[in-house]
């Protein structure tokens, strides 16, 4: 039971800590590609830095309206699913009743058990009990948008502090290696965060994210450095 117990925790803190390591990484990646582009073009000081300040904001601001979005079509789901349980329960108790009597027996419950355990659990609050073991819903599965939006705007700024903090204390000549090679590194540590919390390996989630942010950052300073030269 107390492996059971423990293993529950363990993915919770996944699905948690593997959601901020997204967002980090969706900020870090998009901000220094961003520098190393505007750097290509120009190298001054004046321009990379409003650009990576730009896309900071730009960045925080479009993943929380997503995630606000996405989190709360879910969040209505979960309420209509509520709703329609709470009038079922007030409308045709017996059945709600069998119901839950018959998720109990489908766990391994013995039928005469299952209904005195659905029994005993609706006397407490039958509520609770359908939401619980019929919808799979407790207070802490539950969606919450504001939260979801505001813990992605936070993760996703956090990556894109760091390039953006040695685009500051670099000259703007070598902001475009400089920010590059932060950036690698940083997708390296958040891809090895990321493969450890998982349980996998480090070394191959590392090597492809630090892969996709080599071809990230040099379509942007090829893309860059053209328009650069053309306008
Ligand atoms: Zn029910």
């Amino acid at each position: 039971m107390r492996a059971l117990h423990k293993e529950n925790h363990l993915i919770e803190r996944i699905g948690w800590l593997r959601a901020a390591v997204l967002g980090a990484n969706d900020g870090l990646i998009s901000t220094s590609s961003l520098i190393v582009g505007v750097a290509a073009a120009t190298p001054a000081s004046h321009e990379i830095l409003v650009a990576g300040v730009a896309g900071l904001v730009a960045g925080a601001m479009s993943m929380a309206a997503g995630e606000y979005v996405s989190v709360s079509s879910q969040a209505d789901t979960e309420k209509a699913d509520m709703a329609r349980e709470r009038h079922e329960l007030a409308t045709q108790p017996a059945a709600e009743l069998a119901e839950l009597a018959a998720i109990y027996e489908q766990r391994g419950l013995s039928p005469d058990l299952a209904r005195q355990v659905a029994e005993q659990m609706m006397a407490k609050d039958a509520f609770e009990a359908h939401a619980r073991d019929e919808l799979g819903l407790t207070s802490h599965v539950m969606a919450r948008p504001v939260q979801a939006a505001f813990t992605s705007a936070v993760t996703f700024s956090t990556g894109a502090a760091l390039p953006l903090i040695v685009a500051l204390l670099v000259p703007p000549t070598t902001a475009a290696w400089t920010v590059s090679i932060t950036c690698l590194i940083g997708l390296a540590v958040l891809g090895a965060i990321g493969a450890r919390t998982g349980g996998a390996s480090i070394w191959k989630p590392a090597a492809r994210v630090v892969f996709w942010g080599v071809v990230a950052l040099a379509s942007t300073a090829a893309i860059g450095s053209l328009v650069g030269r053309a306008v």
